[in-house]
């Protein structure tokens, strides 16, 4: 595992570099390799929590329905571990919501209809 390259993304120029370099090959920064393995860290998760919310809407409708909520929970509480003031955190957050505002406009127009078909018996 030790012997993996791993990458991520530059603190100053945010271009993908290697965890293991001394000084970042496009802008010089000098990098911490701590700091290095960290950021490969968060990078991984975030990269699976998007893998998770972009999921959600390519399973047939009545699966959605169940899924979606439990998406929006578990991102929730994926980015509450992480770092607030994270750009990609940030911009997961704001995904998040537009799946859970597009499941809850989907669930209100689903109920609708069957309102709409039960009026008129
Ligand atoms: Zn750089």
């Amino acid at each position: 595992m030790g012997s993996t390259v791993r990458v991520f993304h530059c603190p100053k120029c945010n271009r993908v570099i290697r965890t293991t370099v001394e000084t970042c090959r496009y802008c010089s920064t000098p990098i911490d390799a701590r700091q290095a393995e960290a950021a490969a860290d968060l990078e991984d998760r975030l990269s699976s929590v998007d893998f998770d919310l972009s999921r959600t809407g390519r399973e047939p409708p009545l699966f959605e329905i169940v899924l979606a909520p439990i998406a929006f929970v578990r991102t929730w509480r994926a980015l509450g571990k992480m770092p607030h003031d994270h750009p990609e955190v940030s911009a997961l957050r704001r995904k998040a919501w537009t799946h859970l505002w597009l499941w809850i406009l989907a669930m209100a127009s689903f109920i609708y209809a069957i309102v709409q078909r039960f009026r008129h018996f």
